[in-house]
């Protein structure tokens, strides 16, 4: 690994001033993603820049009954906060469910949600793909199980690797980001980017100056949701295909759906398709299998990955169930 210098800042100013000190800089979490990517020579930073000690690790409750996460809080505190287990029971699962103990002990909610991409190309310095400013997509024609099969007619054919961006996105959280110019909000569906050739590089809308301070969820209201991976036994690795859905009821049946897919698209993929068949219809098994089928309408399987649309309505079937609390057959 190349030699490179560590700046300890105790408050977002000074973190973001870190930031902009020359050379190439980059922010730290749990290096959990970070470390390993700068042991593959894939990054090379010449300074980290500490961000737990300079941002909000803690749940803060909000008057209208909603919660502010810091985004240098632990996975595992994430997983375990009672609030959060309450009200966005979706979110504390994805939480509990990524790596390892020791994964989520270390790993932190920002860096979750801007860790790089897993693709086995990205991952090997010697495959210089379009995202690391090559000229070529190497999954395209080659080993391409494990990506996307919706949002891959562009230059990457990469998943999205966080699985706490799915239910944020879901449950319609804010992202607040800080920089050298202030504060700006962003919705969670629109910090996930879409890569072309002009964005390639990068999975989202944050600047090399600015830092991920805080992720804000407005009270749900009275909704059920459910949060399904389906993962490879009972491996440690990140899901094969996951879904979150969240619907709000009205009477018998559901008033308003959002349906999010993960592992199966380059950002957090919302299925309107999967949204339309929930609404109006009561809560049953086949309303959950045709809201399956429904969200695998326009997917588009690479040559090694078809087997991922019937995971997805899997995914997406026993997240509805989950939700109505019916037990999956
Ligand atoms: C075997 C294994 C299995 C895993 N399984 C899963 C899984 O199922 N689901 C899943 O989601 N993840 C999974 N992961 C990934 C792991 O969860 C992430 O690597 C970890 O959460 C990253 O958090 P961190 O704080 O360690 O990030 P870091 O490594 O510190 O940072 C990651 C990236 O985010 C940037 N960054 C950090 N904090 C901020 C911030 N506040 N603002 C802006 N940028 C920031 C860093 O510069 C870096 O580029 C797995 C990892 C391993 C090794
Ligand atoms: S999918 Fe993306 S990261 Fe993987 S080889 Fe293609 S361009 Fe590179």
């Amino acid at each position: 690994m190349k030699a490179f210098g560590y700046v300890n800042p105790t408050n977002e100013k000074d973190a973001i001033a870190a930031l902009r000190a020359g050379g190439i800089v980059r922010p730290i979490g749990g290096g959990q993603d970070l470390l390993a990517r700068m042991k593959d020579y894939l990054d090379q930073p010449d300074t980290l820049v500490n961000v737990k000690g300079a941002l909000d690790a803690k749940v803060t409750a909000l008057p209208g009954g909603g919660l502010t996460i810091g985004a240098a809080m632990k996975l595992v505190d994430l997983s375990e906060h009672p609030q959060v287990l309450k009200l966005f029971p979706a979110v504390a699962d994805a939480a509990a469910r990524v790596g390892s103990p020791q994964i989520r002990h270390q790993g932190t909610v920002g860096g979750n949600l801007n860790q790089r991409p897993r693709c086995w190309y990205f991952r090997q310095e010697e495959f210089v793909c379009f995202k690391k400013g090559g000229n070529r997509c190497f999954a395209t024609d080659g080993e391409n199980q494990y990506h996307s099969i919706f949002g891959n007619d562009g230059p990457s054919k990469i998943v999205h690797p966080s699985s706490l961006a799915v239910p944020f996105v879901a449950y319609g959280a804010m992202f607040r980001v800080v920089g050298p110019n202030g504060a700006r909000e962003v919705p969670a569906a629109e910090y996930f980017t879409l890569p072309s050739m002009q964005t390639v590089r990068k999975e989202n809308v944050l600047g090399d100056d600015e830092l991920l301070t805080h992720v804000t969820l407005q009270a749900p209201g009275a909704v059920k949701s459910g949060h399904y991976e389906v993962r490879f036994k009972e491996s440690r690795d990140w899901p094969m295909a996951f879904a979150t859905v969240v619907l709000s009821m009205t009477g018998g049946t559901v008033g308003a759906a959002r349906v999010v897919l993960g592992a199966v698209a380059p950002i957090p993929w919302r299925s309107p398709e999967a949204e339309r068949a929930l609404v109006g219809k009561p809560l049953n098994d086949a309303t959950a299998s045709a809201a399956a089928e429904a969200a695998v309408t326009g997917a588009r399987a690479l040559s090694g990955n078809a087997y991922k649309i019937q995971i997805t309505k899997t995914a997406v079937k026993r997240a509805i169930l989950q939700a109505a609390g019916i037990k999956a057959v």
